[in-house]
């Protein structure tokens, strides 16, 4: 199991994924020259992913990351899957099975407890999981240990005209 940094476009973002790996690669996020996911980090990845606390492998100067983009046609939830305990809005009832609600993000839930229904976005998902239609995943990186650079978030928001939010779950990787 490998967790990944998620960003995603919190509205219709301008861009398309053609347009954000040209972007990640002028940028030097993503390595140049490459034509497909997953991309391997470009020599900038460090000026725009701040890592906390003291990772061994950083300080060895092993940092092995994936990047993989994810575009849908439709808005579609990623994630789910929380280090925190989440709860129903309202009752306050543990959320057992939070992956279940984001697989099917647009019906409602049900609290199996007390029976009380609401939306996807009516829960507080504690940076966990997310609708968008543009998602950038960064693996490995575990929750809590690194965030975006108020620097790239400008630059997506500037590059895609949407703003631009982050959360953390399990990697899309298949080999790990
Ligand atoms: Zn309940």
């Amino acid at each position: 199991m490998t967790d990944a940094l998620y960003l995603y476009a919190q509205s219709v973002p301008a861009s398309d994924l053609a347009e954000l790996t040209a972007l990640l690669s002028e940028i030097d996020f993503i390595g140049s020259n490459q034509l497909a996911a997953p991309f391997l980090p470009g020599a900038e990845l460090m000026e725009y992913i701040t890592f906390l606390g003291c990772s061994p492998a950083l300080q060895r100067g092993e940092i092995k990351s994936d990047i993989r983009i994810h575009e849908f046609q439709q808005p579609t939830a990623l994630g789910g899957e929380s280090i925190h305990t989440l709860r129903f809005p309202g009752c306050k009832h543990v959320i057992e099975q939070p992956g279940e609600i984001v697989q099917h993000f647009n019906q409602p839930w049900q609290c199996p407890v007390c029976g009380h229904t609401g939306r996807f976005e009516d829960i507080q998902w504690r940076k966990s999981a997310a609708i968008s239609t543009l998602f950038i995943e960064i693996s490995e990186i575990f929750p809590k240990e690194a965030v975006p650079s108020d620097k790239l978030l400008e630059l997506l928001q500037k590059h895609s005209g949407s703003s631009w939010g982050w959360f953390y779950a399990r990697s899309s990787a298949p080999n790990h």
